[in-house]
């Protein structure tokens, strides 16, 4: 293992701060992240020689290895090279972006789209793009980092709400500045938590407030609604949003993201969103992997719904054994422990019996809410749910 603090004495404070850093230290001493694989195979990774079962991936519909979008990706690099070779605005632009843009917007029921290289750029220039000095923006507090680091570059008042909690949305309102624009900002299901946003009552308020709305859906697109169009499309509210954004490298099985809404307003986007401007097009074979899953989507409803059926019967498993899982309604589901400690040695054991999880412990998550974050996917077993059913007992027996 690196060891930082071995590394010659230095003069220059910030690389001093870097290897004094505690948290840092602490990582490296423990080692929860940045585990990296050695191979993959369907649900499986290996660590050297160890096999372990992923149970906390994005590829909720398990599309990653589904033989169209391997193709695809193929053909997207044999017809156009490796890169997109620059920004969009300038040299970047193809007909793959223009028409995987086109088939998005179709299928979230909004007029345009735009696609970055990654999920974060289109969440985060959803609020810099779009919030400017004078304008308040309304937030549930437990969004993502990308649409924090948008609302921490733009100018505007920021009024954060409780998570989840319409009333606290609307009480917030009243610290409106009084002549520019309002934006909610919220997400269809949160990855953490598994929860899904209140977003009737959300828009019903903003709509009477005159409220702009902008939908981080990374985790609700291709999970939730007809065929996956997602949380808007599966409460009946898409013409009610009036942002849609979020990521290809869940359900699409990609890297990069999309933001979506009114012609005019990613129009604009595309005049003023520096995370548009200056940074390259989506490549190639991303584009054409996204584009070959969102025909998936449509074509083979079985991964929907095995998805959903292996959610159950995950979240029946779970509740057998009286875990917390933070009422979760959706494939991301946690595993609260509640104790950083003991968070750790449960993400260890299931590790050591051969399941990968993920850690999370606070500032990342709430105090007292240290986690374990899974996600259940399509491609899952049975006999990978037996394994989960065996292992989480044995575990939860030898931690609690
Ligand atoms: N929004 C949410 C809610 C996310 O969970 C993520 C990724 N974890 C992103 C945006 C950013 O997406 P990407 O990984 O494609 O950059």
């Amino acid at each position: 293992m690196l060891n930082l603090l071995k590394r010659p004495k230095c003069k220059n404070s910030l690389l001093e701060r870097c290897i004094k850093d505690p948290i840092t230290a602490q990582r490296l001493k423990y080692q929860p992240y940045y585990h990296h694989f050695d191979r993959q195979e369907g649900a499986y990774v290996w660590k050297g020689n160890k096999k372990m079962l992923l149970l906390s991936s994005n590829d909720y519909l398990g599309l990653n290895s589904h033989p169209k979008v391997i193709e695809a990706g193929q053909r997207g690099l044999s017809e156009w090279g490796s890169s997109s070779t620059g920004a969009r605005v300038a040299n970047g632009s193809r007909r793959y972006h223009r028409r995987l843009e086109e088939k998005l917007a179709a299928f979230l029921g909004k007029e345009d789209c735009h696609v970055h290289a990654a999920g974060y750029l289109s969440c985060m220039s959803a609020l810099q793009t779009f919030a400017q000095r004078g304008d308040t923006i309304f937030v549930d507090k437990n969004v993502h980092s990308s649409l924090w680091t948008g609302i921490h570059t733009s100018p505007a008042q920021v009024e954060k709400f409780s998570h989840n909690n319409a009333q606290s949305f609307e009480s917030a309102l009243q610290y409106a500045h009084p002549k520019g624009a309002k934006l909610l900002v919220f997400e269809g299901v949160y990855s953490m938590e598994g929860h899904i946003a209140p977003a009737q009552e959300f828009l019903s308020i903003a709509e009477q407030q005159d409220c702009f709305s902008i939908l981080d859906d990374a985790h609700g697109f291709g999970v939730l609604g007809q065929q996956g169009r997602g949380t808007a499309n599966h409460l009946g509210l898409t013409d009610q949003v009036d942002i849609i954004c979020g990521s290809l490298s869940k359900s699409l099985a990609s890297t990069g993201g999309f933001i979506a809404g009114d012609r005019a307003l990613i129009e604009y986007l595309r005049t003023h969103s520096k995370q548009t401007l200056f940074s390259a097009a989506l490549s190639p074979s991303q584009a054409y992997c996204a584009e070959a899953a969102l025909q998936l989507l449509q074509d083979e409803p079985q991964h929907l719904e095995r998805l959903w059926s292996n959610t159950a019967q995950y979240k029946k498993i779970l509740n057998g054994l009286k875990l917390d899982t933070w009422g979760s309604e959706t494939p991301a589901t946690p595993v609260v422990i509640g104790e950083k400690l003991k968070a750790y040695r449960f993400w260890q054991a299931l590790m050591e019996a051969g399941i990968f999880t993920t850690i999370s412990i606070p500032p990342a998550v709430p105090p007292k809410k240290d986690l374990i974050r899974t996600a259940i996917s399509a491609k899952h077993t049975q006999a990978d749910l037996d394994f989960i059913a065996e292992t989480f007992d044995q575990v939860s027996r030898k931690i609690f």
